[in-house]
Formats: C-alpha cells, sequence, structure tokens
C-alpha cells in the first residue's frame, strides 16, 4: 500500500488541529508519546486519505506531508 501521508510523528504536539480539518476522518490522536511527550496524531487508514493536503497546510509544527499516488500514464 502505498503512504499518502506521513507524520514526523516526534515533531506533534497534539494540537488537534489536522484531525479537526481532515474531510475523511481518517487522522486521530495515538497513544503512544512521543520524543516531546505528546501523543502524536496518525493515520492508519492511509487509502481514506485523499491527499487532499489540509492537514498539512494547517499543522502548526509542520509536521506532516501529503503524496499523490503517481498516475498511470498510457504508452505507445
Ligand atoms: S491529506 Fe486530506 S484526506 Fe489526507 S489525511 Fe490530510 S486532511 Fe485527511
Ligand atoms: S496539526 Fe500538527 S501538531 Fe497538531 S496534532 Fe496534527 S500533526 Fe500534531
Amino acid at each position: 500500500m502505498e503512504e499518502r501521508v506521513i507524520f514526523s510523528k516526534d515533531y506533534c504536539k497534539s494540537c488537534g488541529l489536522c484531525v479537526r480539518v481532515c474531510p475523511t476522518n481518517v487522522i486521530f490522536i495515538g497513544k503512544d508519546l512521543n520524543t516531546l511527550g505528546y501523543r502524536a496524531a496518525t493515520v492508519e487508514n492511509q487509502d481514506g486519505c485523499i491527499s487532499c493536503g489540509k492537514c498539512a497546510q494547517i499543522c502548526p509544527d509542520l509536521v506532516i506531508s501529503v503524496y499523490r499516488p503517481e498516475r498511470k500514464v498510457a504508452t505507445n
């Protein structure tokens, strides 16, 4: 499975903004503490992400990178 959204979890401060803004509700606050002592936001259901980029735009700590799957281009 291709990952669409990746979190640099050790920079997350658990503010929850990304959770609120995600239109498909795939982001949640995880259980484990990161190195700053916060429970980091994460996504398990990568297929539920539509690569809209809203989470990456709103995150004040630049934790999130969003990717779009490569389009298959017809050849010859
Ligand atoms: S890119 Fe959009 S759909 Fe994907 S996790 Fe972020 S807010 Fe949700
Ligand atoms: S917006 Fe950024 S800092 Fe806030 S919970 Fe999401 S990933 Fe963490």
